[in-house]
């Protein structure tokens, strides 16, 4: 007896295209220890958007981000008050388990932090163990998410040398197409390219605006034109001296850019900082 052959590349292309979620803070405040570090956040990060948090340096932006997949768990002495809400649920409540909100909320950090020893191919479906997810076809997954995340054709050939072997640009892309692998509804990007020179920074910035509707973005940048480049949506912070870090001002980035409503924005987005 034969048995039809499945056409796969007709069912990829049925296939719906991942959309991402809609991840909402929700009166967030931090302290560690008895130092409060962030007041009162709200800010709804919706599908298809990509989001970025700007301001000064020590105003809580990564806190603020690492509030959005319960990273802080890692930290004794951090304290959380609020919420944040995915499609609806709240990722700290009893229906949502850690290795789920790590899986769906993914993160790239400022350093690129592949495996070094481990081979490229291996770096990208890393997180499917973690996930304890399997998947049938592995190298497939591991062509697609280095496709998304814009780097298939510079390793293609080398899918099996080590990853450390690889630029700084490529490393962060790298760690990127390891967060797709796992089919993330959101990406938090803190400063994903502050270590890396222009020609790779345009990268990761083509990559995001590729990525956007299909994963919800949310980058920490102090770059503003790359904010201007690739957000949306943008959220200033702020801490005056001795007093928690809060968002000043949120809204289209155009606005923030072009018409910011409060004098420190404007300040801030000039570079009168
Ligand atoms: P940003 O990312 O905007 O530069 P952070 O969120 O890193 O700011 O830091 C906000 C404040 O919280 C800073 O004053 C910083 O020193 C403090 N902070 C951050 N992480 C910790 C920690 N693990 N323990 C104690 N204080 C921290
Ligand atoms: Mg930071």
């Amino acid at each position: 007896m034969t048995v039809p052959e499945v056409d796969q590349s007709v069912a990829a292309e049925a296939a719906p295209a991942p959309v991402g979620g809609v991840l909402e803070g929700v009166q967030v405040s931090c302290w560690f220890g008895a130092r409060k570090v962030l007041e009162g956040v709200d800010i709804k990060m919706d599908a298809g958007v990509v989001t970025a948090l700007i301001g000064p340096s020590g105003c809580g932006k990564s806190t603020f981000l690492r509030t959005l997949n319960r990273m802080h768990e890692l930290v004794p002495i951090a304290t959380l008050a609020g919420s944040v809400l995915l499609d609806g649920h709240d990722i700290y409540g009893a229906g949502l388990r850690l290795t789920e909100v790590r899986r769906r909320i993914g993160m790239v950090f400022q350093k690129p932090n592949p495996f070094p020893a481990m081979t490229i191919a291996d770096n990208v479906a890393a997180g499917l163990r973690l996930t304890g997810r399997k998947v049938r076809d592995r190298d497939d997954l591991v062509e697609t998410s280095l496709r998304r995340a814009g780097l298939w054709n510079e390793v293609r050939n080398r899918l099996g040398a080590p990853a450390g072997g690889l630029s700084g640009g490529q490393q962060q892309r790298l760690c990127i197409a390891r967060s797709l692998a796992v089919s993330p509804d959101v990406l938090l990007m803190d400063e994903p390219c502050s270590a890396l020179d222009p020609t790779s920074t345009r990268r990761i910035e083509e990559t995001i605006l590729e990525l956007k509707d299909q994963v919800t973005i949310v980058i920490v940048t102090h770059n503003m034109q790359q904010a201007q480049r690739v957000s949306q949506h943008c959220a200033f912070f702020l801490a005056a001296e001795d007093e928690p870090g809060r968002v000043i001002e949120q809204g289209p980035t155009e606005q923030i850019f072009s018409d910011p409503h409060d004098p420190r924005t404007a300040d801030y987005v000039n570079g009168r900082f």
